[in-house]
């Protein structure tokens, strides 16, 4: 620890809370990254890449096994039977989205997913073409799209309506959504919002955008990239039509890993929703008879185009596992102090050299925190590469935004209290 992070009042606090911590053991079902003298890196990056599970390299290693004394023959006979692997992400990611398995598919990666829901979901006809989103989208979400726009022969610029926040806010008001669905009334076709907002990582309740845009006509879909596993979701109970996600971030399914997608139950049999089909989508029953013949799986799972890449669903299973056990109202509870006491922390050791624009409430928001760093760009950056000096492990979002989030499974207390001081003590040694 650094001389630097001793200044800043809550040490003892956090040693105490992670005494109590009853989820403090799980920290130790993960790889922690070192410096190069060996020492641990302060992780605070969930956010981005999760961190890889101890039982992942397993995972791997079993599949490559079977595929070294198997061969074709793993596909039925491997330890987890490959045909059958994407059945067996699928309850566990159910559970954590609030869906059932049905509705629920692990496949593809989240931009390529985004495309297979909207070539489903968005309809466009007549008056009824626009899209919905937010104007701080993620670009990928941006470049679905608008490209989708201009697959059916749509110009962006008068189909792709944006909503920003108020001028000098940084987040959205449930009452501006309202009353944007709303104005766009008819000609409304799509609405695509995001869980949490990955810049400011304010958290949004899914089920009353819904229920506004269903009311207006439109087809809600979710990405859910910022949600999974940061928060409690019910989409079944949201009413959404469809969700996407990918598996990288508090999953911690490994780089490029798997994603996944969500669609109610009502659109589990309706044939006449148009799709873009491959073999895996077809009935697995038939599906080797080789006819020909599309037999429509039900629900997600009939999205499916190939079959699955096992080698980047192997870590998914095992951080998975790790969900199961902890439990995911348990990581709330955790998360809500842990992210509340990183907050507080922050804003003792470094006062009015932050303005955290993540939301105040609690409520409002998951593990994130993005914290301005007020005195313009410049100062800001160099605040950042500071910060990854003193080995605590964060992003950076153009102009001026460092983005942590500490992580119930593997983050403590101590590690939000060393990083505030750590703060404190860049931001000192930034000063030109
Ligand atoms: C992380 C993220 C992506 C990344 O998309 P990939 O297809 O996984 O590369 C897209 N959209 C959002 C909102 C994200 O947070």
């Amino acid at each position: 620890m650094s001389a630097a992070g001793a200044t800043h009042p809550g040490r003892e606090q956090a040693l105490a809370l992670d005494r109590v911590d009853e989820l403090q053991h799980l920290r130790a079902r993960f790889a922690l990254p070192r410096n190069a003298a060996g020492a641990e890196l302060n992780y605070l990056c969930g956010h981005s890449l999760g961190l890889a599970p101890i039982a992942a390299r397993a995972r791997v290693l079993e599949e490559l096994e079977d595929w070294e004394r198997l061969g074709v023959q793993g596909h039925e006979h491997g330890r987890r039977a490959w045909i059958g692997y994407a059945e067996r992400l699928a309850p566990p990611l159910a559970a954590l989205v609030g869906a059932g398995a049905g509705e629920v598919v692990a496949m593809n990666s989240l931009t390529v997913n985004l495309h297979l829901l909207l070539a489903s979901f968005y309809r466009p006809a007549g008056a009824r073409h626009r899209i919905l989103i937010e104007s701080g989208a993620f670009p990928s979400d941006r470049h679905v799209v608008q490209s989708q726009l201009r697959w059916h022969g749509l110009d962006p610029a008068e189909a792709l309506l944006e909503l920003a926040p108020r001028p000098g806010e940084e987040l959205l008001r449930m009452e501006d959504i309202d009353a944007c669905i709303g104005a766009a009334g008819e000609s409304l076709a799509l609405v695509l919002w995001p869980g949490v907002q990955y810049r400011t990582g304010q958290a949004f309740e899914l089920k009353p955008i819904v229920g506004t845009a269903r009311r207006h006509g439109a087809t809600v879909g979710f990405d859910l990239a910022h949600s999974i596993g940061n928060l409690p979701l019910a989409l079944h109970d949201s009413g959404a039509d469809f969700a996407a996600w990918c598996s990288y971030k508090y999953l911690n399914g490994g780089p490029g890993a798997i994603g996944g997608a969500f669609v109610h139950e009502r659109h589990a049999r309706d044939e006449r929703l148009p799709r873009l089909e491959g073999w895996w989508g077809s009935e697995p029953t038939t599906r080797f008879r080789m006819s020909g013949a599309f037999e429509l799986t039900p629900g997600a799972a009939g999205w499916q185009l190939s079959n699955p890449p096992v080698l980047s669903a192997a870590p998914l299973l095992a951080s998975l596992e790790l969900f199961a056990e902890a439990g995911m109202a348990r990581l709330r509870t955790k998360s809500r102090a842990l992210t509340a006491f990183l907050h507080a922390s922050l804003q003792a050791a470094c006062g009015e050299n932050i303005e955290i624009i993540s939301p105040a409430d609690a409520g409002q928001r998951g593990a994130q925190l993005s914290i301005r760093v007020r005195g313009g760009s410049e100062r800001a950056r160099r605040v950042h590469e500071a910060l990854g000096q003193r080995d605590v492990v964060g992003d950076w979002r153009e102009p001026d935004t460092i983005r942590l989030a500490p992580v119930p499974l593997y983050n403590s207390f101590f590690d939000a209290w060393r990083a505030a001081g750590e703060l404190a003590a860049a931001i000192r040694t930034a000063e030109p």
